[in-house]
């Protein structure tokens, strides 16, 4: 089925919402709807009018969805056909070529939805399998038209799908789609072994977390890799390893994987297992430790214990607009959690991927906390996002990661 196929519904928008969209905003909520000609259906092209009835883009209509309409197209009037989306991955493509070219690296979001101007649709690849995370049901009716553009364009061995409960308990969602089902190729047994910048990983498309790996911090972990020569290093809430495998490869003294998950410290464990040819990993000794990070962080200062490097890379802290005060509190303490095991003059590594928090507010926060407990921070740097992991608008940044001197 092509895109082109689909019920179109006519939809005149508000004059703010107007506004946004031409700037390139990508969501219209239903307040935002001035008018439209029938109710619609899940998947429909929304033509989208100002209230003069002039043109102003075409979208992807879910009336389920808090996000009643995804922008894909805005200016001219188009046909949203095969070669359209074509030609739109072409140039998602190019923002991305120095990773698709790269040997080294085999893992890393081809399509970051919003961000690449493809709402509700992420995609990510790992060696010859993509994942398609959808966001929204209003990509289910487009499913064969998806799967025959991503085949012609990049001859993938499969395609794993990833959907949100909110799309699988969908009442447009057929019975045959599940969240981890193989829509394209062979049927997937176990991990998916991939590499970044090099190193080899483990990552779980159909039962891991996003769509198997922290593909956004990568630029992150080879940084702390360049710090990390002869250095002891504590990675907290590790996941599966990343950070604790740059450290190592860079030669580290030590390195410590800590997080409450014993399957994600079992596959850190056999990360390290497949690095075993790079003499730096298999020479550094790699300590797991599965505990809860806020109580290990008192207890490993209690014993007076010290590193030279400490990261801190926890899951979103703020889910909802009113999470946000209690998420500074928490990243507050676990900064000053981290500091009481960091040397004097070592590198705290410390990250957040709430998006509702703010980069300056998360940075002031780190910063402020450091300093009330004597501890002042030298900032080395504040990163965001990777090239594969584009901000296209202002609800799209969510990563921000800090590396200070303690
Ligand atoms: N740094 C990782 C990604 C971290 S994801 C990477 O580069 O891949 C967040 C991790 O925090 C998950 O593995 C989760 O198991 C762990 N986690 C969540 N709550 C925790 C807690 N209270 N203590 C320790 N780990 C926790």
């Amino acid at each position: 089925m092509s895109l082109l196929s689909t019920e179109n519904i006519a939809v005149q928008l508000k004059a703010p919402v107007v506004r946004a969209v031409k700037k390139g905003h990508p969501w219209v909520f239903d307040k935002g709807i001035y008018k439209q000609n029938k109710p619609g259906n899940s998947g429909d092209l929304a033509i989208l009018y100002d209230q003069k009835r002039d043109f102003v883009g075409i979208g992807l209509f879910d009336p389920e969805s808090p996000i009643k309409i995804r922008v894909l197209h805005r200016g001219q009037p188009t046909k949203l056909d095969t070669k359209w989306f074509q030609k739109k991955l072409d140039s998602v493509f190019q923002r991305r070529s120095e990773l698709i070219n790269d040997p080294q690296t085999t893992g890393y979001r081809l399509v970051s939805g919003e961000n690449d101007g493809i709402p509700g649709l992420v995609v990510d690849r790992y060696e010859g399998t993509l994942v398609f995370k959808l966001d929204t049901v209003a990509w289910l009716p487009h499913l064969e038209a998806l799967i025959s553009v991503f085949k012609d364009l990049l001859d993938p061995e499969r395609i794993v799908l990833r959907a949100s409960r909110t799309v699988i308990n969908s009442s447009f969602c057929p019975a045959h789609i599940k969240d981890g089902c193989v829509i394209f190729g062979e049927e997937l047994n176990g991990p998916i072994i991939f590499r970044e910048n090099g190193l080899r990983f483990e990552a779980e498309p159909i039962i891991g977390q996003k769509t198997g790996f922290f593909l956004d911090q990568r630029d992150n972990r080879d940084r702390v890799g360049k710090l990390s020569k002869g250095e002891t290093v504590l990675n907290v809430f590790s996941y599966t390893g990343g950070f604790s495998l740059f450290a190592a490869s860079n030669a580290a003294k030590s390195v410590t994987s800590l997080d409450l998950s014993q399957p994600a410290l079992d596959a850190a464990q056999r990360n390290f297992d497949l690095n075993q040819d790079i003499i730096n990993i298999s020479k550094t000794p790699h300590i797991l430790m599965r505990d809860d990070a806020f109580s290990a962080l008192e207890e490993l200062s209690k014993k007076s214990q010290k590193y030279g490097i400490v990261i801190l890379d926890p899951p979103s802290f703020a889910k909802k607009q009113t999470d946000i005060p209690g998420a500074l509190i928490a990243y507050g303490k676990l900064a000053k959690l981290g500091l009481q095991v960091l040397k004097k003059g070592g590198v705290l590594v410390s990250a957040s991927c709430s998006a509702r928090v703010s980069a300056d507010d998360f940075f002031e926060t780190v910063i402020r906390a450091a300093a009330a407990c004597g501890r002042p921070l030298q900032v080395i740097e504040k990163t965001g996002h990777a090239v594969d992991h584009p901000v296209g608008f202002s609800e799209g940044a969510y990563l921000k990661c800090l590396f200070a001197r303690g």
